[in-house]
């Protein structure tokens, strides 16, 4: 076996350079990179996924992003019918616009489905909703939040019937560096409004940069802290 890892390594030293990229392929034609994964907490692919990312490489181009998904060039014209595609064979396309984008955990490969209900429950209500940016909300179903949530805008970490909740990581860069935590053990029963909240509170300031207004909306865990006692007592703000 080690010969066979030595040969492969030696293959793949000879370091190859993409003959295709979204931007040579956009000189001569127009193109659309979508952001593909596939599906919102399964990771594997089906031999027909592959079949149809095989396809897609041939007519244009696709690429691993360092945000665990495929960005896939297809000719803008023919974009439609892509799509369609890519639904049939259960690919999910990432909403390439400003709005909330929840990045799920495998959930342990669908052996820990504890949390699956307030995680389906989470993306039916946040799931695409526009907001001044993207923004990722990471879902992680346990402590060993395994999928870096807190490497994202937003993370939820999931712990028997509760959530800690993270913001204001800065994912890359020279300045990196994760979220803080805001609230611990949010009942599940309140993490959406709980959430609402906060995108709300981020879409109506002058803030573009999530990471910035967590940092300067200094009042931010003491109005979150106040909205969950509300909830715990019943009432309303
Ligand atoms: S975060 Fe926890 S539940 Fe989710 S995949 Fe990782 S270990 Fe499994």
């Amino acid at each position: 076996m080690e010969e066979l890892y030595r040969a492969n390594f030696k293959q793949a030293m000879l370091l190859p350079m993409p003959e295709k990229t979204y931007a040579k392929l956009n000189k001569n034609d127009e193109y659309t990179c979508l952001t593909v994964r596939s599906g919102i907490i399964n990771k594997h692919f089906t031999p027909q996924q592959f079949a149809l990312l095989a396809s897609l490489a041939e007519q244009g181009a696709v690429k691993y992003s360092a945000n665990h998904s495929l960005l896939v060039s297809v000719k803008t014209e023919i974009l439609p019918q892509i799509i369609e595609q890519l639904t049939v064979v259960g690919l999910y396309v990432v909403p390439p616009r400003a709005c909330a984008v929840l990045k799920c955990c495998d959930f342990c490969d669908g052996d820990r489905l504890e949390a699956l209900p307030i995680a389906t429950e989470l993306l039916n209500a946040f799931e695409k909703i526009p907001l001044k940016r993207r923004i990722r909300i990471g879902f992680n179903a346990c402590t060993s939040a395994c999928y870096n949530a807190v490497q994202d805008d937003v993370a939820l970490v999931y712990h028997r019937g509760h959530f800690d909740l993270y913001a204001g990581a800065i994912p890359m860069g020279r300045s990196a560096s994760s979220g803080k935590k805001i609230l611990t053990r949010v009942p599940e029963a309140h993490i959406e409004e709980i959430l609402s909240v906060l995108l709300e509170l981020y879409n109506a300031s002058q803030t573009e940069k999530f990471s910035t207004f967590i940092k300067r909306t200094t009042t931010l865990e003491g109005q979150l802290q106040r909205k969950l006692h509300q909830l715990a007592e019943g009432g309303q703000i």
